[in-house]
């Protein structure tokens, strides 16, 4: 499977100068969007407690991969959007700023953890998320991306951390 075939590049979105990875092809085609659900799963060890995803594409992704693992997931969402008591966390993307929100109560000391997003960009997202589990006192065992921008250098921000991605640019 080729998943390249999948992703479209639409240039100059959301902002001049960025080549957005649209991936709604991917999520379309059957056997692909299945092929990246098998795929992504194969990382997750019977010890993971949760799969974490992000607002927004990370919720295409992340549940489905802890549906067929069987694991539960714990959604990361923008500032304002989840009803109970949060920690945040504001960091950069590649275009703009941005807050991100989990429930205080989402997360125990000890929990072992995997995050599925759908692209790694400057990685500034993932850090942000990182750091939200670890004050948790919870353990990041890896980060899965469907693309990794490899252009953008995310592992230097995100060093010593185990990421799988299964497309690079
Ligand atoms: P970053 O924090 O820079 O790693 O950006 C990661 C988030 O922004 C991901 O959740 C993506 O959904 C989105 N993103 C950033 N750059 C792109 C891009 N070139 N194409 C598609 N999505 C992107």
């Amino acid at each position: 499977m080729e998943l390249k075939d999948y992703i479209r590049d639409i240039p100059n979105f959301p902002k001049e100068g960025i080549i957005f990875k649209d991936i709604t092809p991917l999520l379309k085609d059957k056997e692909a969007f299945r092929y990246t659900i098998e795929e992504m799963s194969k990382y997750i060890k019977d010890d993971i407690r949760y799969i974490i995803g992000p607002e927004s594409r990370g919720f295409i992704f992340g549940p489905a991969v802890a549906f067929n693992v069987n694991k539960g997931f714990i959604p990361i969402r923008k500032k304002g959007k989840l009803p109970y008591k949060t920690i945040s966390k504001t960091y950069s993307l590649e275009y703009g700023e941005a807050t991100l929100e989990m429930h205080i109560d989402a997360i125990e000391k000890g929990d072992k953890v995997v995050i599925i997003d759908d692209v790694l960009a400057t990685g500034g997202t993932m850090k942000a998320i990182i750091e939200m589990i670890e004050s948790q006192g919870a353990i990041v065992d890896k980060v899965i991306v469907l693309i990794e921008l490899l252009f953008l250098n995310p592992r230097e921000l995100l060093k010593g951390y185990d990421i799988v991605s299964l497309i690079q640019y």
